[in-house]
Order: structure tokens, then sequence, then C-alpha cells
């Protein structure tokens, strides 16, 4: 008979010729177990998502809850289904008031690819602008404004019209003008290895935005609900976006998506053509009660008041001589070594070691630590530790 790890390699589409075949058969808190009960620290949380760690009672009950009454009722849009409904006035009320209005989907690609389509069709324009060493999903309009052109070219063609601005390069805004339908931006930029934008540069960016009529799009796909100690980025900068785009954490560990907007933006998608943004599971009942009573949990704990805090405390217990930076925003946290060999080695060990941690993307030479919020002091000083001895022994 086969193993499981058989079967995945044989019947499983594979990403990479090197997949990290864990397997894990259940998940609490901040650990996930392999089949023998050996407990690993997640901390990754599954790539951003499970911001409040894994099992919540409050969404395993919510899930459970929505189940006896319905799965799938209609596509997304037509229908007054409550676990939509309320997530997205509970959404509305923690945004300003320029962003009441939710469109639901199912992933962090496919609500990119809705607030590319809705900046066009609002503006009534062609152009996009994105920012180099950008990620914002691998379909095909997401990648086209993906700032990494060695994962683009095997692809091609992708969208035309597309433009890019370097980050904090205030020149750079000259190439928003009347004809820009949108910038598209992540608030903290992720699989770029977490690189912060000057307050300053954001502030700009808005301006120059608003001065020529082009739509600002954040993507909070990995830096919102939490993660950097606000519930939205781009709230410690004193700027609004246009449209701002979620995913990840957003569905409390179920797949969810969504782009919001005003009513004003959000109303042009109603018509001309009707129907020109439409999605079948989009805001599927599932998702959105367990989103909604994980952002619940969230709002209404101390979780994000004390992840400085906690991101401090990291950052203190990480002071090995081979580490050339620490780049951080709360639970946002890059580690860059000198080269991906190296880094690579060091992270195989600390999953070896049960500490789950990863690379960018756009950034290989630096490791990924992004903890569920829940995570306590003495698991970070653990963690901390294998970080460190994995270091020494990568060295030695
Ligand atoms: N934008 C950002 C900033 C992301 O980090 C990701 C996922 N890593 C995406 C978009 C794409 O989301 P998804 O994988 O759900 O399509």
């Amino acid at each position: 008979m086969s193993t499981l790890r058989e079967i995945f390699l044989s019947h499983n589409a594979q990403t990479s010729p090197s997949p990290l075949l864990l397997e894990f058969i259940r998940a609490e808190g901040i650990y996930l177990f392999n089949p023998e009960e050996r407990a690993y620290m997640d901390f990754i949380s599954g790539i951003g998502v499970s911001n409040i760690g894994h099992g919540n009672p409050k969404v395993i009950q919510a899930i459970h809850e929505q189940s006896k009454s319905y799965l799938h009722q209609m596509v997304y849009g037509e229908y007054i289904q409550k676990p939509q409904s309320l997530y997205a006035q509970s959404l509305a009320n923690s945004l300003p008031k320029e962003l009441s209005s939710i469109y639901f989907v199912n992933s962090g690609s496919e609500a990119i690819e809705g607030a590319m389509k809705l900046s066009k069709r609002f503006t009534g324009r062609m152009e996009l602008l994105g920012f180099e060493k950008s990620y914002h999903g691998s379909t095909q309009g997401a990648l086209s404004i993906m700032g990494e052109e060695s994962f683009k070219n095997a692809f091609r063609p992708l969208l035309p019209s597309i433009k890019f601005l370097r980050w904090n390069y205030w020149e750079d805004l000259e190439l928003i003008t009347e004809k820009t339908a949108g910038v598209l931006m992540e608030t903290i930029q992720g699989e770029a290895g977490i690189r912060i934008p000057n307050s300053d540069f954001l502030k700009a960016l808005r301006k120059r935005c608003t001065e020529f009529g082009a739509l600002l799009i954040l993507d909070e796909i990995q830096c919102g609900m939490g993660r950097t100690g606000k519930l939205f980025a781009f709230q410690d900068y004193s700027i609004i976006p246009d449209i701002l785009v979620l995913g990840k954490a957003l569905g409390g560990g179920l797949p969810l998506g969504a782009f919001i907007s005003s009513d004003l933006i959000m109303g042009s998608l109603k018509e001309n053509p009707i129907l020109g943004h439409i999605t079948t599971f989009g805001g599927h009942p599932l998702s959105c009660a367990a989103g909604l009573a994980a952002f619940e949990f969230l709002t209404q704990s101390s979780l994000m008041e004390e992840i400085e805090e906690k991101s401090q405390l990291f950052h203190a217990l990480i002071f090995h001589p081979k580490v050339l930076e620490i780049r951080r925003k709360g639970f946002m946290i890059a580690i860059e070594f000198e080269d991906f060999e190296h880094n690579k080695k060091i992270i195989d060990r600390c999953i070896d070691q049960g500490l789950i941690v990863d690379w960018f993307l756009h950034n290989s030479k630096s490791m990924r630590i992004a903890p569920p919020l829940i995570t306590q002091d003495f698991e970070i000083i653990q963690a901390a530790e294998i970080i460190q001895n994995s270091i020494e022994w990568a060295y030695s």
C-alpha cells in the first residue's frame, strides 16, 4: 500500500522540486502536531493566515453553527446571506467611512484582480502602477503587476500598460498622471522581506493620486488583520486608500478575500456591463462566519496592543554576529543573512528543532518570522533560542 507521502508526490501537483514534505495531523494554538504527536511552533502562521492561532474555539463553533444552516445558496451579491452581511458590517464599522462597501471573494489574488478591474472601471483609464519587489498573487492580472521580472517571464504575454515605482523614491511619483487608473502597493511589503514605507512617502503618494484622480489601492492581504499591531497597517500612516484589499487571515482559517471601497467607487461595478464582476463562491457563508468569529476575537482582545512589545522582545533576543539586519513591524519580521544557502541551512535546522520558519519569495536571504499574535513571551524566548542555536550550528 502507498504511504501518504508517496500519494502526495504522485498525485498532488508540485510547486517546487523539493517540497518540505512535513505532515501534520492536527493544529492547536501556535502548534502543529505530526503523526508522532511531536509539536512544532508555527512561526509563519501558515503564511499569514492563522493570526489568532489554530483551532480557536469561537471560530470552530461558528463554522459548526453555520454548517447546520446552509453552505451555499447563490453566487455572491444577489441573495441576502447573514454571515456575509454581518461580517461586512463589522469590517465597515472598523474602517474609515470612505471604506464602507465590501466585495467578498475567495482569495487574495482574486481580490487583487477585482481591485485592478474596479480602478479601471471607475476611472475609465487603462494604466496601472505597481511597486518593484511587490507580490500580489499568482493569477495573470496579479502577476502582471508583480514587481519581480524573474517570476513573470515564463508566463508572457501578461497585461500591458503597467509601470513600476521604486520603493520610497519620491521622483517616481511623477509616473502617476491623468492616465493612471490605480496605484497598487502593499502597505508593508511582505515577500520583499518586510520593507516598510517612509511615512512621508506614503503621504506624498496619497496626495499625488488625489491630484491626478488615480485610485490608491493598498494590498493588506499579508499585513492586515492585526499583524502589524494595528487592525490595518495603513492606520499607522494617517492616510486612507481608495481601495483596500484583504485576504489570508480575513477568513479565520477558511478561504476568503475582499476588496473594499466607497459606495460611489464600488457602485461603478453595478452596470456597463451589469454582472461585470461576479464570483460563485466569493464570501462563502462558512468563510464569512469563521472570519467574523476570528475578527470579533481579535478586536475584543488586547492582542494587537501587545504585539510591539512582543516584537521588541524577539528582536532583543536575536543578536548573532552573522545576522546582518532585522526588519520588523509588529509580527512581520525578517532576519537577513549573507546568502540563501546559509539562510536555508538555518531554516531547515530550525524546523528540525521544532520551529517552523521560512524565507521570502523575493528575498531568499531573509528568514520569515510571522508568529500567531497569541504567541506568549516564553514561546518567543524558546523560538529565539532555537534560531540563535541554529545560526551557531550553520556557521560551525
Ligand atoms: N498579496 C500579498 C501581499 C500576499 O502576501 C499574497 C499571498 N502571499 C497575495 C497577495 C495573494 O494571495 P492568495 O495566495 O490568497 O491568492
